[in-house]
This record gives C-alpha cells, structure tokens and sequence, in this order.
C-alpha cells in the first residue's frame, strides 16, 4: 500500500504476524530520501530508524528486534514502545485522585513502572495511514491496569526530512492521570556497535530530580551544577558515569529526570553526537522533563535486530515527560486530564551530521 509520494515520505503497511491471541500486527514503513523508519501497532514500537553518518553511509541507530517474537519474549526492555498509561515510576502503585485511592500493579520493586504489568507497549494498537505517516490509536478501559477512565490514546508518527515527528493526544471520560512517552534507545553509532559511553550529550536542564533507592523521585529539584548531572555542555556519556555519587551509584548510572529549561512550547531537550560516525541527535519537545537513562539494566539477554546481544549501555534513552511519580507530588507539572480536556504533547528526533 503506498499511500503518498511527491515531495512527502513514502508509507507502507504490511502484515506483521499474530499476537499469541490471534490480534493481527502490522509493520508500517516511512522513508524519504534521509531516513527510514519502521513502526509497528504492537505497543506503537519504533523498530528501526536508518540514517546516514556523515559519509553517507546509513545504519540503524536504534534498538529493536528483527520481529514480532522478539518484542513479545521481551520482559522490561521497552526497547522503542510507546509506554503508558503512566511512563516511569508510580510510588508504590498508589495515588489519590478526587479523594479516592487508586492501585496500579507494583511490577518494579514495588513501585509501578511504566503503566503496570501490562503497558500500552503490550497492546495491538489500531492504526490509520496518513500522507507522511502513521497514526496509532489505543483505548484503555476504565479500571484497566487501576487507572481510572476510559482513556483514548493517539500517537501519530510522522517524517518530515531527517525528523521523526510524534504527536501524542488523549482525551478521558473520567478524571485520570497519564504520561506518554516513546522509549527509544539510540546509538548514534549504529545498534549493536558496542557502548555509547563515547557519545556526547548535551541536556537542556539547570536543575533534575534526584531519586530514593527505588528510584523514586524525592521530590527536590537541586542544580546540576557541580555534579555529574550537569550536561549544559556536551559531555561523553561515560566521561563521569563511574564518579563517586550516590544518586549514579543507585541507578547503577544516569536513569533521572531532568528539569527541562524552556517551558510547554517547543524546546531543545537534548543534543547528542557520535565523535565516530558524525551521526547528531536533537531532541525536541512540548514536555517538561526528559528522562535520561543509559541503558543501565540491559543485560545482554536481549538479542538485537542484527543478531548481537544487547549489553549494559548499549543504547540511551531520552524519554520526553512529565516527571515521575507527578501524582504524588503537588508541586510537580500535573499529569491529570479531565474528560472534555485534551492532552497534547509533541516530540520531534532530528537526526543530522557533522563533519
Ligand atoms: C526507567 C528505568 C528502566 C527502563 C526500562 C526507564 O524509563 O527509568 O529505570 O529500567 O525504563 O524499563
């Protein structure tokens, strides 16, 4: 099915096998003459994204596996799900909404991770062509996973020259809570290329939100100055990961929030370059934090697309969000949506060269 051409990236769909239960899955494919992108309904995975190094030469720069078996026999990866309905940590599973507690599955160390035992990533979400893209649409029924309200959830994927744009929308019939986010890994040098400690990121963030031994957030949003968290100028991954710190000791590396500077309107998130290939990353974003994780708990039992095991810092994350546990903390950015409400979000990884 091709579904555009002429100046617009070229979208196609094919059949991608069943889910256990008999739900049909499919691959979509978006190119252009920069990059090509594969996304596929269960849990609205990016898949693979190719793009050219500064010679030209295209390699995939993200994690995932060859099909759809390796997505289902994956555990807690999330390697390029869409996660919800609430991405990252849940303190205990527990909050109160309208004065009424609510229980979401403590599925990682107690605390609930990434919407509970069976995510978005888990489901066949429903999907819709369009010119340049794809739209993913998922509805989770009120109750499911304890969240309250039935919560319709749309991501649409779209490319525009070497920018993978994601739209993320949701609208509620009851008061709910919810965070979308994409958890993509990256390595600019190509997916099983060996670690990404030598890549440079630069973060967009003055302040972050330090974590308890679960890696909850306690609330406080100290300055990055002075720390290893300070990444206002490009810095290798790997250049501090090892420091004395305790906030790096507990995550086993960075897998914190970041404060972003710059508001609810576009901003820059983070900027990242692979020295080696000449491969950049710019992150983009409507949301006001961006967890920055270094692929700490890979472990090497994940068999990548091309064959390799996925290591400890195979891959980083930039996960664009609103912080963790908000429902929690007041004071945080809310995360509640109201029915009548509409929740808009936007994301946009450019992916570029240097020489
Ligand atoms: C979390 C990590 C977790 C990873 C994969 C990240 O968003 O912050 O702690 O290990 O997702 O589940």
């Amino acid at each position: 099915m091709l579904t555009a051409g002429g100046g617009h990236a070229a979208v196609t769909a094919k059949d991608w096998g069943k889910t256990p239960d008999g739900k049909p899955v499919e691959l979509y494919t978006l190119s252009d003459d920069e990059l090509t992108v594969t996304i596929t309904s269960f849990g609205a995975h990016v898949v693979s994204v190719e793009a050219p190094d500064r010679a030209g030469k295209k390699a995939d720069v993200v994690l995932g596996y060859k099909d759809l078996a390796g997505y289902m026999a994956e555990k807690s990866a999330y390697l390029g799900a869409v996660v919800g309905r609430y991405g990252n940590r849940i303190a205990k599973g527990v909050f109160t909404l309208d004065g009424k507690s609510y229980q979401i599955p403590a599925n990682n160390n107690g605390n609930a991770l990434h919407g509970g035992t069976v995510g978005f990533d888990r489901k066949v979400w429903s999907t819709k062509p369009l010119v340049n893209g794809v739209e993913l649409t998922y509805v989770s029924v009120d109750g499911e996973m304890g969240f309250p309200g039935t919560l319709t959830a749309h991501v649409k994927y779209t490319l525009e020259g070497r920018s993978l744009h994601i739209e993320y929308s949701a609208t509620t019939d009851k008061d709910t809570v919810l965070n979308l986010t994409n958890h993509s890994y990256f390595n600019l040098a190509g997916e099983s290329s060996g670690d990404i400690l030598g890549e440079k990121i630069m973060i967009n963030a003055d302040r972050y939100t330090p974590v308890d031994a679960g890696l909850i957030p306690t609330g406080k949003l100290p300055s990055v100055k002075g720390t290893p968290f300070d990444f206002l100028k490009p810095t290798a991954i790997g250049a501090r990961i090892e420091a004395n710190d305790e906030q790096l000791k507990i995550a086993g590396g960075y897998d914190h929030n970041f404060v972003l500077n710059g508001g609810s309107t576009l901003h820059v998130a983070a900027k990242v370059e692979d020295p080696k290939s000449g491969r950049t990353l710019t992150v983009t974003t409507t949301e006001p934090g961006v967890q920055f994780y270094s692929g700490n708990f890979l472990t090497g039992s994940a068999i990548g697309i091309g064959g390799k095991p996925y290591e400890k810092h195979a891959g980083f994350c930039l996960e664009t969000q609103h912080f963790p546990d908000s429902p929690n903390h007041p004071a945080f950015p809310s995360t509640e949506l109201k029915p009548g409400q509409v929740m808009r979000s936007t994301t946009i990884f450019t992916f570029g060269t240097t020489k």
